[in-house]
């Protein structure tokens, strides 16, 4: 782990090509070295230059916790092996009994992670969209919420601060997963959150090579008890992996600008289409959280899910027809990719109060020609 000084003057674009990436001091190179080493000679014991053994610390891995903390404005970044390793490291920070909220609607895996795996918590999956009854009904061994905006695959959105404020006076801590939006688009630290975390597999990596997850935090006790389990329990990045991770964060702004504008000229196919039932896309007024994304979103984001009038074999059809949209698991890549929740990335929430409609499509719009995704769409909508 690294305590970084935000680079505060330089801009989001700045930091992502720059923080923690000066030219290598020895040879000059531009492009941080895969550091493979596993060991660090020391010249006596304990007189070690930061590094001892790779899996406590690693200078490709610590390149890419300076410029991800930053991203998200964080004095705390931790790489991990991939999104789940690092969402499993939060949920150690909790004793058996307490209680973990989460929405419900979010990622299958992280529903599966927190009911079949930590099974000395309990959980309670609430609609974190109706603040009131969320106060009301508010299960006081609550320590910690899960908040996921936006969600997958509904791309609901909540209002981060708020929520902040009610779990705070409550004594909860709030981690926000923000996979989908990404710094670029919102810094959940800034609204108060406790954590943030991420698949890194999805916009930060962005190319579809690479598995791996982050956590960013400010607060120094908690970021001890992450590191600490990061070093125990070692569900650490490859070398080669922080690199990827690092390599696609450099151009994570000009990237989610492009996903942002193709996801609006796809959401302009969808609204109006006889075949589509909804359109889910938080730009859109009636969509649920609308204001909340509205307020701490810079853009809404690459993701648009939809529903068909024909139900799950309409949209088990779509899904099968598209050329140029990729039938395949996974988000946040160049290439835009098309799944059916209910039977893919989310079959794991089946029979839960996590299920997904079965006539959802879920799009992750990539960077390609807006012209020719439509019209693949298109196509596959006729
Ligand atoms: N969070 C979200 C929102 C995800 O979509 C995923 C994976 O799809 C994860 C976390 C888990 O990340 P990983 O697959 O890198 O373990």
């Amino acid at each position: 782990m690294g305590e970084f000084e935000e680079q505060s003057t330089w801009g989001f674009e700045t930091r992502a090509v720059h923080t923690g990436q000066d030219p290598d001091p020895v040879t000059g190179a531009v492009v941080t070295p895969i550091s493979l080493s596993t060991t660090f000679a020391q010249d006596g014991v304990g007189g070690h230059k930061g590094f001892e053994y790779s899996r406590s610390g690693n200078p490709t891995r610590a390149a890419l916790e300076a410029c991800v903390a930053s991203l998200e404005g964080a004095h705390y970044g931790l790489a991990f092996a991939s999104g789940l390793a690092a969402e499993d490291n939060v949920l150690r920070l909790l004793r058996s009994g307490d209680r973990v909220l989460l929405g419900n609607d979010a990622y299958g895996g992280t529903f599966r992670l927190i009911s079949k795996v930590h099974t000395s918590l309990a959980w309670t999956a609430v609609d974190l969209i109706d603040t009131n009854r969320l106060v009301a009904d508010w299960p006081d061994d609550t320590k910690l919420v899960w908040l996921e905006t936006p969600t997958n695959p509904l791309l609901r959105c909540f209002d981060i601060e708020q929520i902040v404020d009610i779990a705070h006076a409550r004594g909860a801590l709030v981690c926000v997963d923000n996979t989908f939006a990404t710094p670029f688009l919102q810094q959940p630290l800034s609204f108060g959150a406790d954590v943030v975390v991420h698949s890194a597999t999805k916009y930060l990596g962005g190319h579809s090579d690479v598995v791996g997850g982050f956590l960013a935090l400010d607060d120094d006790e908690l970021a001890d008890r992450l590191t600490f389990t990061q070093n125990a329990a070692g569900g650490v990045p490859a070398p080669f992996d922080c690199y990827l991770v690092l390599r696609g964060v450099k151009t994570l702004a000009v990237r989610m600008e492009r996903h942002c504008a193709n996801a609006r000229a796809i959401v302009d196919l969808l609204v109006g289409h006889p075949a589509v039932e909804r359109v889910l896309y938080p730009q859109l007024p009636d969509h649920p959280g609308h204001a909340a994304a509205a307020k701490q979103m810079r853009d809404f984001g690459g993701m648009v899910s939809f529903t068909l009038k024909g139900g799950s074999d309409a949209a088990l059809r779509v899904a099968a027809a598209t050329t140029l949209f990729t039938l395949a698991e996974s988000l946040g890549a160049v290439e835009s990719l098309i799944e059916h929740p209910g039977r893919m990335t989310h079959a794991s929430a089946a029979g839960s109060p996590l299920e997904v409609p079965d006539n959802l499509l879920r799009l992750s719009v990539g960077i390609e020609s807006a012209a020719d995704l439509v019209a693949d769409l298109e196509q596959a909508l006729s």
